[in-house]
């Protein structure tokens, strides 16, 4: 059997023939498999949905209950065969939940890694090399540039900061889904014990989150009061996670003084963080960046890598610059809520300089 035939690209996303069931699908389908909760991977309106508990969870709190016809979970290490072909579930180190899909067929293995990071993370389980034949990769950060300083320094940074001014108020931008969460955590490794304050949009994933056994220690929502004079003030010195729209939007001018930062990978382009209007870049990153791109690829030991979005140009002339077969396949409709920008062109741009 060809790979072609057991997963090839449409425009709903990778299907798999055999089994006839899209995996990350951008349409609506029939039966889907479903890699981790971020809105490009998955998408409310399919028939039937399998995917982990966590998965799961995130999209009947951000989509309602009815998210999907029937609803199925998977362990992580689970087997589910649908028509012949085995699929297991595998963590991806990505955000909770997040997992890798092995799909194996007649003694053909390929690994649909969704997205994925190598760095550890405290908020869930870490990314399992699985030795496959193809190995399926997003590039969101596969250019030499993207080279992610370890994230408990960039953490570091932020609390350094909150000690040298302890007069502002520091309004960090994050992802609400995954970044945010896994910035309380690292806040919370590094020693740092008052009450974090987030913003509305962050709360309920932070309590699911937290429902999931995930420890943030305290954290607290910005009351309605908090935004009169008196308020802001108790506010000053404090640490306030919100979603990235928001540091730019009125919300964060209600602060005193605002440090403004954003974590995030694009924060390694300077012009980015300039462009943002953010005072303090972390460059924290939950997708893998070249270097662990390049080391998952040859860790996996297959011989054909297909790239579904991001730098894929990039990344697939590394591939046949060592011998293997990089194929970019193209898919429309990713460009991770949680991470990518797509207006953003990292080629075009300066790195940042290096956190000492
Ligand atoms: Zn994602
Ligand atoms: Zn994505």
């Amino acid at each position: 059997m060809k790979p072609s035939e057991l997963l090839t690209p449409t425009p709903a996303g990778l299907y798999c023939p055999p089994a006839d069931i899209h995996i990350d699908p951008v349409r609506p389908v029939a039966r889907a498999l479903i890699t981790h909760g971020h809105s490009d991977h998955a998408r409310a309106g399919h028939g039937a949905v399998l995917a982990t508990s966590e998965t799961l969870a995130i999209m009947a709190l951000r989509y309602g209950e009815a998210f999907a016809g029937t609803r199925q979970p998977v362990a992580p290490g689970e087997t589910v065969r649908i028509g012949a072909v085995d699929f297991r579930f595998v963590p991806a180190g990505h955000v909770l939940g997040s997992a890798q899909i092995v799909v194996e067929h007649k003694g053909l293995r390929i690994v649909v890694s969704g997205d994925y990071k190598r760095e550890r993370d405290p908020t869930c389980a870490p990314f399992e090399p699985v030795p496959c034949d193809v190995f399926i990769t997003e590039a969101t950060f596969g250019l030499p540039v993207f080279r992610h300083p370890p994230a408990h320094a960039e953490t570091a940074k932020l609390i350094d900061s909150v000690r040298l001014f302890p007069e502002r108020t520091h309004i960090v931008g994050a992802y609400s889904l995954g970044k945010a969460q896994r910035l309380m955590a690292l806040i919370r490794e590094a020693g740092y014990e008052r009450p974090i304050y987030i913003h509305g949009a962050v709360e309920k994933i932070t309590e699911l989150y937290r429902a999931e056994g995930v420890p943030l220690g305290d954290i607290r929502k910005v009351e309605p009061g908090e935004r009169n004079a008196e308020g802001r003030r108790a506010l000053a010195g404090e640490i306030v996670i919100c979603p990235p729209s928001a540091i730019q939007d009125l919300w964060s001018r209600r602060f005193p003084d605002p440090v403004t930062a954003f974590a995030s990978g694009w924060m390694r382009v300077r012009a980015r963080a300039r462009q943002k209007g953010v005072e303090l870049p972390l460059v924290i990153s939950d997708h893998a960046g070249w270097d662990d791109l390049q080391a998952t690829i040859r860790e996996v030991q297959a011989n054909e890598i297909w790239i579904t979005h991001g730098e894929a140009e990039a990344l697939a002339h590394w591939c046949g610059s060592v011998g293997l077969r990089g194929k970019p396949l193209h898919l429309v409709g990713y460009g991770d809520e949680g991470e990518a920008e797509p207006e953003a062109r990292p080629a075009e741009a300066e790195p940042a300089e290096v956190a000492p």
